[in-house]
């Protein structure tokens, strides 16, 4: 019988998770489709009830559901419970269990450029959920500091109290941020300040970059934002949005078949859907 995974999300027609996810699905010749379902936040509890009764393998979880979801759940791993959001879940013997793959998919995509944390000193700048899910995730590897920047202090302050990992962590506002940036072997963008329309804006002046640094963006639309292209033009290694999409989907395609899947086959389908090149 045909295996049912999906993404619930409100709204949902915007998600490139089905044509990337059904095309590695079939790269595999698995009999088995990825659907994407329209919930609106009233239903939320009432679709997954549905999805169990009909036994779904797995299903992911995307705006503005992935904190929404956890009481329906049967379990939720500790990561995604510190994180508060769930974004994949898993139907493990007819038990739904929530993971947060959002975190672990941005650090897999540092792989090629970054082997131990242990000697890197990092800023995140923004202190929403993205934001929460790399910090708390890369909290646990144990980088030699990982501080914070927000428009909103006191929102970087209370990540910092929240994160249940040891860390060596600090807030600071975006002009301390953009004085003491030289500091920072990795910079990463996580609000939507640059993202399609108001395409010109940056978070903080780059003005004082190290050249060595690396600097990403998690945004991907556009695949080069204002800020990685002023990044470039200081000499920083930059890195968009896409591997963080392409990894979190790779991993919790992992946690439904056991399958790592082929990110290039993934990357190329997700860039083809932006209609761009690979920043
Ligand atoms: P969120 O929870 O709403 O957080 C938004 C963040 O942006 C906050 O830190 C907020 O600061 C800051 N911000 C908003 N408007 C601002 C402004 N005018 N000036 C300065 N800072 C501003 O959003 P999110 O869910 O974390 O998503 C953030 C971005 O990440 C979005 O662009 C989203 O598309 C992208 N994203 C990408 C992936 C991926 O796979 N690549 C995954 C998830 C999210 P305050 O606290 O001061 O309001």
């Amino acid at each position: 019988m045909k295996k049912l995974f999906a993404v619930l999300g409100y709204p949902i027609g915007h998600s490139m998770s089905p044509i990337m996810l059904n095309d590695v699905l079939a790269s595999y010749e698995m009999d088995a489709h990825y659907h994407p379902f329209k919930v609106s936040p009233d239903e939320l509890g009432t679709a997954v009830r549905g999805l169990k009764a009909i036994g779904i393998k797995g299903f992911n979880v995307t705006i503005p559901h992935k904190s929404a979801i956890i009481p329906f759940l049967d379990g939720v791993d500790e990561l995604a419970m510190s994180i508060g959001a769930v974004n994949t879940v898993v139907n493990d013997n007819g038990k739904l269990i929530g993971y947060n793959t959002d975190g672990y998919g941005f650090i897999k995509g540092l792989d090629p450029y970054i082997t131990s944390f242990s000697d890197k000193k990092i800023l995140v700048i923004g202190a929403g959920g993205a934001a929460r899910a790399i910090y708390f995730t890369m909290a646990k590897l144990k980088p030699l500091a990982i501080d914070i920047t927000n428009r909103t202090v006191s929102k970087a302050e209370e990540l910092i109290e929240a994160c249940p990992f040891e860390s060596n962590s600090k807030s600071l506002s975006l002009e301390e941020a953009a004085a003491n940036l030289n500091e920072y072997d990795v910079v990463i963008q996580t609000t939507m300040i640059g993202m399609y329309p108001k395409i010109s804006e940056v978070p903080i002046s780059l003005s004082n970059l190290n050249a060595q640094a690396l600097v990403c963006d998690i945004i991907y639309n556009p695949l080069e934002t204002q800020f990685l292209k002023e990044a470039q033009q200081k000499g920083a290694t930059v890195q968009n949005g896409v591997e963080m999409f392409v990894y979190q989907g790779a991993l919790a395609f992992e946690k439904w078949t056991g399958i790592f899947p082929d990110v290039n086959r993934m990357r190329e389908n997700v860039l083809q859907q932006l209609g761009g090149a690979k920043c």
